[in-house]
């Protein structure tokens, strides 16, 4: 099995040092379903100050539980020291994190059974709750006792949600009744943690599990403005491209940037899904112009996944034909005017007119048409 040529010289480097090392997490689980990894982790009985004396670059990025980036050949891997947590008082943090010497250990800790494989091509698969078993099945289920895994840390929940909708399988029964049960521990999790997961869950092969959001009551300790999203036009998300704003602005339309706010997503984030919802149902040739003047061409190319067949043609039409559409656009200008004798708010007033005018007859931007109408603007 090959999970990524830098991951393996680093296990090979780790296992010369002395030290046990293996692939683990997603990159095994997504080897193993026949997908390529995205992140490489790498569990290993070394510690982080060992790992920073091996390695010439290093960064400590997580360095209080214990993970160290690696820098390979210009990849990056998380190395992570065998550990397992302590007791959990406030359902989010460990009360403290505590180096392990067996990699079994440290499996236990994991989530759920699909991320709890650890593989290592001298040492083979190491697989104790029956991981493999599940990816075969496709089932998410909880290394250990779901009631207590999810109360432990209650971000767990809303990962299985995000594993479903990644992954396309089924939260296991168990697992399941559990999160019903411990749902409201959410709110004690930071916005931020639940964001990273939202949003994947949200770009997921298979966005339709978001209902399980709902269904689990997750979504009323997620966030206190979970209720703008409408879980009717999920099933529209799986047919557009994986691009954040334009899955948000679907499902949550209006109140979207409430809601992308209380879940601290970026100020673009949140202006980008605003503005595409606001262009959602536009058609016409003046709408979109309207619109391209307010929200920019991109966001106006982005609606085409969102828009009727009719937008995308006019669009296409008015970006083919170089049709007017901003103030610069016209062929007339304020110094014009100036000319003229037409001076301050005047100007403005014409300006818009004129403009409206070509939008809807791209035909009349030449300065003779436009001086022409400058005389139907009310004084
Ligand atoms: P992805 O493909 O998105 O990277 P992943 O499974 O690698 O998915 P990460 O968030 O990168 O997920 O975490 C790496 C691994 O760390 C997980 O596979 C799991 O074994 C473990 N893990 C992460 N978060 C938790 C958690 N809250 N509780 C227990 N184990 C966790
Ligand atoms: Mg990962």
């Amino acid at each position: 099995m090959m999970i990524s040529p830098a991951g393996l010289k680093i296990i090979e480097k780790l296992e010369k040092s002395g030290f046990e090392a293996f692939f683990v997490g997603g990159c095994v689980r997504d080897v193993l379903m026949g997908k390529t990894p995205g992140d490489i982790d790498i569990t290993t009985s070394a510690s982080p100050a060992d790992v920073m004396n091996i390695f010439e670059k290093t960064y400590p990025t997580g360095i209080n539980h214990g993970t160290v980036t690696v820098v390979e050949n210009g990849i990056l891997a998380e190395v992570t020291t065998y550990r397992c947590e302590k007791g959990y008082k406030d359902f989010r943090h460990p009360d403290g994190v505590e180096f392990v010497s067996d990699i079994s250990e440290d499996l236990s800790r994991r989530d759920f059974t699909v991320n709890a494989i650890a593989y290592n091509p001298e040492r083979g698969i190491i697989d104790n709750f029956g991981g493999q078993k599940d990816i075969e099945n496709k089932v998410i289920r909880c290394v250990g006792e779901p009631d207590r895994r999810f109360s432990e840390d209650a971000l767990r929940m809303v990962r299985a949600v995000r594993f479903a909708a990644t992954l396309g399988f089924e939260i296991e029964e168990k697992s399941l009744m559990a999160i019903r049960k411990n749902a409201h521990l959410v709110a004690n999790i930071s916005k931020e943690r639940i964001a990273v997961e939202f949003e994947k869950a949200v770009l997921g092969d298979f966005p339709e599990k978001l209902v399980l959001l709902r269904e689990t009551g997750l979504i009323k300790h997620l966030a206190e403005n979970g209720g703008t999203i409408d879980f009717s036009l999920i099933d529209k998300l799986k047919d557009l491209p994986k691009i954040a704003p334009l899955r948000f602005a679907v499902i949550m339309n209006d109140g979207a940037a409430d809601f992308l706010k209380e879940l601290r997503f970026s100020n673009k984030t949140i202006k980008t899904t605003e503005s595409l919802a606001a262009g959602m149902g536009i058609s016409t040739p003046l709408e979109i112009k309207k619109y391209i003047t307010k929200n920019g061409i991109e966001n106006a190319k982005l609606l085409v996944h969102i828009n009727s067949k009719k937008y995308e043609t006019e669009l296409e039409k008015i970006l083919a034909e170089k049709h007017p559409i901003f103030v610069k656009d016209l062929k007339i200008n304020g110094s014009d005017l100036a000319e003229m004798g037409i001076t301050g708010a005047k100007t403005g007033k014409i300006i818009s007119y004129l403009l409206e005018k070509v939008w809807e007859k791209p035909s009349l931007n030449t300065k003779g048409d436009l001086i022409k109408m400058i005389g139907e603007v009310a004084e």
